[in-house]
């Protein structure tokens, strides 16, 4: 069982990732607990503010650093965490390695910033990891950590119906997966290839193989390299 508390200031940018599909089936089955925490519930004053402009001068608001401060000292006396997460385009690039450890960990916070960001204090004193989806900006940190609950969750054994079946998608093992086809094997003359309808299991693992690695060696040559460096 994972836990993961999630903290926003737009919580229905969580709703419908985080409640459908694969993650919705790993809650029924109580192989993961997701919290979201509306963070302006813990804002100041009557109008539960959570961000104000920032020294400097510069354009645009910023998330303050007491409403998350008061927000993670009441979910930490709870329970320990083992990593307290920011998602930040400048953070460590999410890769499937980081995603296989992160779901071997049994509590989790994630926090999404917004606007321009968050009080740097938080990075510097709360935070202990900070993970990027990828070299672009979003406007918020919501569908990011829907990516990395996504990417943790299916994970979880027991989350996919066939138990091998994530161990078998792309990058693990630094591999990108083979081509994958269903019914009918043939649809106006596009055919299946043979060797998946004959039957022979022994045939059939091989040519996967095979496809797997021309895959990567065609698109992907630096997951081969990287493999050897290991
Ligand atoms: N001014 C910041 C970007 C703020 S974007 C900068 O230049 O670095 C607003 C929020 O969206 C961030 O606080 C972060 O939580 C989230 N975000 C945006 N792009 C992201 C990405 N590629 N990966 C993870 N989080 C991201």
């Amino acid at each position: 069982m994972i836990r993961i508390d999630i903290l926003s200031i737009v919580t229905e940018l969580l709703d419908s990732p985080l409640n459908h599909s694969i993650i919705q089936r790993a809650k029924n089955k109580g192989l993961v607990e997701l919290h979201i925490h509306d963070l302006r519930e813990y804002g100041k004053g009557k109008y539960k503010q959570v961000d104000d402009y920032g020294f400097g001068g510069d354009a645009g608001m910023i998330m303050m650093v007491e409403p998350v401060y008061k927000l993670i000292s009441h979910l930490k006396k709870e329970r320990d965490y083992d990593e307290i997460i920011y998602m930040s385009p400048d953070g460590e690039l999410l890769g499937q390695q980081l995603a296989n450890s992160l779901s071997c960990k049994t509590n989790l916070i994630i926090l999404c910033g917004h606007f321009k960001g968050i009080d740097h204090r938080i990075r510097e004193h709360i935070i202990t990891r900070e993970i990027s989806i990828g070299n672009y900006v979003l406007s918020g940190g919501e569908l990011p950590a829907a990516v990395l609950c996504d990417a943790i969750i299916r994970l979880i054994p027991g989350a996919i119906s066939d138990e091998t079946s994530a161990l078998s998608d792309s990058f693990q093992d630094n591999m990108l997966a083979p081509p994958v086809y269903t019914r009918p094997a043939d649809f106006n003359g596009w055919k299946v290839p043979d060797v998946l309808l004959s039957g022979n299991p022994k045939l059939i693992k091989d040519w996967q193989d095979n496809q797997a690695m021309k895959r990567t060696r065609d698109l992907r040559p630096e997951l081969l390299k990287e493999e050897s460096e290991d």
